[in-house]
């Protein structure tokens, strides 16, 4: 019998939380092209920004140059940011060019950058006249990736965001996933739930433009990934309701946050057991295995990809570690309160950063792993503290049961490496 997970009473929902503003370190909204632009497979990504942008892009995502990408910069020349060419005609011609060549785009997404915002580019305004010119065959729509105050998982957030209000009207009962995840992982979680018997499901983003999706009063959601904030005040603006839930990270998080949707749906408890209890065991067997080497190691967390704190639930929960800090860009208490409540008391619950201070902290604390970007990775590897990119969770298959032993060892695995490289050393 599956009974719901019951917050804990010493759990970190109404703790004080550390708030501090300064310098942060890390990687700009751009960065979710790399992702997006393989889950929306007829969507074009159009980056109106500087050189940089372009560099950030073509390293990060490797393209192959005789694929056809499906994201590019339009770059904003020295001319165009010193006001002295029209760069909204320019754009719109660069659109024009773009459509006529590729018949495929059926979405383009204008993506404002840190140069387009200082020079206050009108991106809404664009893809308005640009949407009317293409209809009904083209959509086009803008969102910021800028780096100005926003984190590399944010720029989903806005894309997903700035699909709601175009989506059409459905008085549908319906569940709505929302969240990129890698196709595997979505069609795994979609299996999951059509055996529990909830039929009617879409899932935002839609692979095609075509797909249908449409929503409503009578659409309940359910979020995917912690970071969607703006997408939730979305949707919730269009009438959806959400099922708050905690994430669905590791057997136990999994396991909630399907409960929290069948409770929606009123399936019963003997289906929901016959559903899970298969691939509990095998998640179960899986953490085990790869948390045998986090079991009472500590676990300190760099604000970044805004997983932290459902990580941190999964991490001191499933696998027996210790959470010294857990930092977060933001908190947004509707999303993961369910994750803070089942976290139990003790780690310094963060939100922002002024990252010297923060770093004193992680020095002083000297965990045996810290969560932090790729800037902050270095310096500390080379101080003996062993680290994991934070990037790698967003890249990398996470969610649901048949993911959460590769989620466990995403984190034993450089806790290994020090290890086979501490016994070299000593040879
Ligand atoms: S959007 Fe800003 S932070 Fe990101 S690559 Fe371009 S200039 Fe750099």
């Amino acid at each position: 019998m599956t009974l719901p997970l019951a917050p804990l009473a010493g759990g970190c929902r109404d703790v004080p939380v550390l708030k501090q503003r300064g310098q942060h370190e890390v990687f700009c909204g751009l960065t979710g092209i790399i992702w997006l632009h393989r889950k929306i497979q007829d969507a074009f990504f159009l980056v109106v920004g500087s050189r940089t942008c372009a560099h950030l892009l073509q390293s990060a995502a490797g393209v192959m140059i005789f694929a056809q990408p499906r994201f590019g910069t339009a770059i904003l020349e020295e001319t165009d940011l010193a006001g002295l060419a029209d760069a909204q005609a320019e754009l719109e011609r660069e659109v024009d060019r773009l459509l006529s060549r590729r018949g495929d785009i059926r979405q383009l997404f204008l993506v404002g950058s840190c140069p387009s915002e200082v020079i206050k580019l009108d991106l809404a305004r664009a893809a308005e006249r640009l949407s009317a010119k293409h209809a009904p065959k083209v959509r086009v729509l803008n969102y910021s990736g800028s780096g100005i105050e926003t984190t590399f998982t944010e720029g989903e957030d806005a894309c997903l965001a700035a699909m709601v209000p175009a989506l059409p009207q459905t008085d549908r009962r319906q569940l709505l996933l929302v969240g990129a995840l890698p196709d595997v992982v979505e069609d795994q979680a979609l299996d999951l739930l059509m055996n529990l018997g909830i039929e009617d499901i879409a899932v935002l983003p839609a692979r095609h433009a075509d797909s249908g999706l449409a929503l409503g009063s009578n659409t309940v959601f359910a979020l995917t990934q912690p970071f969607l904030g703006g997408t939730h005040a979305a949707l919730e603006r269009r009438g959806a309701r959400h099922i708050p839930a905690p994430f669905p990270f590791g057997e136990e998080g999994t396991t909630a946050w399907l409960q929290a949707v069948a409770r929606e749906f009123g399936v019963d408890q003997a289906r929901f057991d016959a559903v899970t209890t298969a691939p509990r065991a095998r998640a179960k067997k899986a953490v085990a295995q790869a948390a045998a080497r986090l079991t009472g190691k500590s676990i300190f967390f760099f604000p970044d990809s805004q997983l932290e704190i459902p990580l941190a639930r999964f991490l001191t929960r499933e696998c027996g570690m210790t959470a010294i800090e857990v930092g977060a860009p933001y908190i947004h208490r509707a999303i993961v309160g369910l994750d803070l409540d089942l976290l139990g008391h003790g780690p310094t619950i963060s939100e922002g950063q002024d990252v010297d201070l923060q770093l004193d902290r992680c020095r002083a604390a000297q965990p045996d792993l810290t969560v932090c970007g790729l800037g902050l990775a270095n310096p500390l590897e080379a101080e003996g503290l062993p680290t994991k990119w934070a990037i790698e969770l967003v890249f990398t298959p996470v969610h649901f049961y048949e993911q959460a032993g590769d989620l466990a060892g995403l984190f034993s695995r450089p806790l290994h490496r020090r290890a086979a490289l501490r016994l070299e050393a000593a040879e």
